[in-house]
């Protein structure tokens, strides 16, 4: 690899239609930030892109002086992918716009958007895309690793809800993926975590949900965390696939509304929604508030937009973050005891360890459809270290693959969810179990001399 020469970084300059970041501006230190604070490197040039032309034109740029490449949509990637040392950084945050077509329940968007820039437009019309729980995440790395939200039992993951893609692939075409179009390229979109191409836009098929949703967010005691999740276990058998919701141990936050008692203290937390009648809803969800005298219980109805964005807060831009997960089969009280046992040494109290109740529409897809594996799993279990101080790096990191292992000796578990993957460390097949060999025909095809290559891509053939 070479350093891009001053012709080079003139040239790509003046191809794009905004301005070329180098670490000799002093816009260098924002453009090259991205939202994990513990990702610090330092790109040769960051692109912001604000349309095909531009993209094609980093893509080329990047291909004739060999540098590597990094492609950013959201920038919220847990990993890091969306930056890189000494290399260019092609930033899709320009392009976040959204055209919504109500009346056939379709929108496409730029691949800059946010979950919060797609419901912004759908929810007017009563419309949702199913997306992630945070807003301000993008559309982009979250659809291309697979995609989990609040109605994700009922409509599916968000890969499962695309239609169409546009890419600009290594060599500079432009193609529309879809099921009848480059059908190839639209199957390793769909949870392989995208390293095949720069995809410029997104379409997608939306489905009836809000304004108005019933919610639960109840806090019950963390001394009583393996009834918790037992109880949940029972529950979620018999859920309608209308009910999404994610049980999580955690630390009461030291400030109001919390009562004051319990700040710090742990405990298990019911959070989700019912993706259909609010009354209905706040039925089915009552139990989860009733199986304890709760610390606090944040449950009612809310417009959708509010839930959507109601966990912002929590994921400031920044702060450290370390996440990795694994897939479980069965909730089973072995695995109870593993997730309780290890979340009580946990050293760095803004984490939680989360557990995404899957199925219904997830496993309605047959798993060769899509690159995403695992849809059989009745669990995500997430183990999310966040935290302020750096000194504290090494034992947050250290927890969380510890806890990781702990769990795959201890439970029915596989795999690894592309988008909750540590930095990036675990091998092809940990990651994308049997979709590994396909992705890399894929990747063989439109990417051979792994322009694209990152932490979360299947190298192609030598
Ligand atoms: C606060 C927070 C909340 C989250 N909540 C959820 C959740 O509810 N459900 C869930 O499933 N996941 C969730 N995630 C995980 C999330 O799906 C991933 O972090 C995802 O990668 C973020 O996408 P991004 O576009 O913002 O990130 P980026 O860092 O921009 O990209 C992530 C990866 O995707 C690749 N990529 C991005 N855009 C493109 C593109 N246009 N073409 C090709 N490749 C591209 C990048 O190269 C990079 O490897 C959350 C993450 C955060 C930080």
């Amino acid at each position: 690899m070479q350093e891009p020469s001053d012709s080079t970084v003139a040239t790509l300059d003046e191809e794009l239609a905004g301005d070329l970041v180098t670490p000799d501006d002093e816009a260098y230190d924002e453009a090259r930030r991205v939202w994990n604070g513990s990702i610090n490197r330092r790109p040769a040039m960051v692109a912001p892109c604000t349309g095909v032309a531009d993209v094609r034109a980093a893509v080329a740029s990047a291909r004739e002086h060999g540098l590597p490449v990094a492609v950013r949509g959201g920038g919220h990637g847990v990993a890091g992918g969306g930056t890189v040392d000494d290399g260019l950084v092609v930033d899709l945050s320009p392009m976040d716009w959204v055209r919504l077509d109500p009346e056939n329940r379709r929108v496409r968007a730029g691949a800059g958007a946010t979950w919060g820039d797609v419901d912004r437009e759908t929810q007017p019309f009563g419309l949702a895309v199913p997306g992630g729980v945070v807003s301000d995440t993008g559309i982009a790395g979250l659809t291309l690793g697979g995609g989990m939200g609040h109605v994700r039992r009922k409509y599916g993951l968000s890969c499962d809800n695309l239609v169409s893609a546009d890419v600009v692939t290594a060599d500079g075409d432009l193609v529309t993926s879809s099921a009848d179009e480059h059908a190839d390229l639209f199957w390793a979109l769909r949870g392989g975590g995208g390293g095949v191409g720069v995809v410029t836009s997104f379409e997608y098929e939306c489905h009836p949900v809000g304004p108005e949703v019933a919610t639960t967010f109840v806090w019950h005691r963390g001394d009583r965390a393996r009834e918790a999740f037992a109880f949940f276990r029972d529950y979620a058998a018999e859920a309608s696939r209308a009910v999404s919701v994610l049980p999580f141990y955690a630390w009461v936050p030291d400030e109001e509304p919390f009562p004051e008692a319990s700040w710090g203290d742990p405990a298990v937390v019911f959070f989700g929604c019912y993706a259909d009648d609010p009354d209905e809803g706040e039925d089915a969800l009552a139990p989860l508030g009733e199986f304890a005298d709760p610390i606090v219980d944040f449950s009612g109805r809310m417009s959708y937009l509010d839930l959507q964005k109601m966990l912002d807060v929590d994921y400031p831009h920044g702060r450290y973050y370390y996440w990795k997960s694994l897939y479980l089969d069965d909730l089973d009280d072995d695995a109870i005891d593993a997730i309780v046992e290890t979340s009580e040494k946990c050293p760095v109290p803004l984490s939680t360890v989360d557990l995404w109740h899957l199925g219904g529409a997830i496993a309605d897809v047959d798993e060769r459809n899509t690159a995403y594996t695992n849809r059989d799993a009745s669990y995500l279990c997430n183990f999310e270290a966040n935290w302020d101080d750096p000194r504290e790096t090494d034992a947050a990191i250290e927890w969380v693959r510890d806890s990781v292992e702990t769990m795959r000796d201890r439970s029915a578990a596989a795999g690894l969810y592309v988008n909750f993957a540590g930095f990036g460390e675990d091998d092809e097949r940990t990651a994308y179990g049997e979709s590994a060999e396909r992705l890399r025909a894929v990747t063989t095809e439109y990417d051979p001399e792994n322009l694209f290559g990152g932490a979360r891509t299947v190298a192609p053939e030598e």
